[in-house]
């Protein structure tokens, strides 16, 4: 099955300029969507992580139904704000300006070792954030795994500057 043939481009979306990788049609999918989840399980079983880590909203998608399918648990990652108990955040670089994501404090445990998910690398904003708040826990970062990564962009580089590899299903 060719998961690309499940992802619409969409020109100047959200934007002028910027060609928009809609996944909708994938999830949509159910033979898609199964393909796409079971994958990534396979991928990723041998690397022994107790917990999934993704970020708000498209990583929820992905990594929730991996966390289920791969029987381990999943942390929520969110904007400031949303998570009702205690929690660390930490800020992240954006092309233009920063960002912020949150995550309970006890929701990983120290050396505990964890898989983060994503549905698309793009600059590698988001994907750095989610690693910084997982070094931050003292989490052990033992995987990360994208859908889609977009090569002709600065992910990959950053990537391998803040020293993690990962598994993109198509790039
Ligand atoms: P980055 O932080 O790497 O620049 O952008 C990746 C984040 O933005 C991901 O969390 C992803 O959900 C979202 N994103 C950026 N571009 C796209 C795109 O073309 N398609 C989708 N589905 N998400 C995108």
């Amino acid at each position: 099955m060719n998961l690309r043939d499940y992802i619409r481009d969409i020109p100047d979306f959200p934007k002028q300029g910027i060609l928009f990788f809609d996944i909708t049609p994938l999830m949509a999918d159910p033979k898609a969507f199964r393909h796409t989840i079971d994958t990534m399980a396979d991928r990723f079983r041998s690397v022994g992580a107790t917990k999934i880590m993704a970020a708000e909203a498209r990583g929820f998608i992905f990594g929730a139904p991996l966390a289920y399918t791969m029987g381990i648990g999943f942390v929520p990652v969110r904007k400031p704000g949303k998570l009702p108990y205690k929690t660390r955040s930490v800020s992240y670089e954006l092309e233009y300006g920063t960002d912020t994501l949150s995550m309970h404090e006890d929701a990983i445990a120290p050396g505990e070792k964890v898989l983060l998910i994503d549905d698309l690398l793009a600059t590698g904003g988001t994907a750095g954030g989610l690693v910084q708040l997982a070094r931050e826990a003292r989490a052990e970062v033992v995987g990360m795994g994208f859908l889609v990564e977009l090569s002709f962009l600065d992910g990959p580089g950053k990537m391998q500057s803040i020293g993690i590899s990962y598994d993109a299903l198509l790039s």
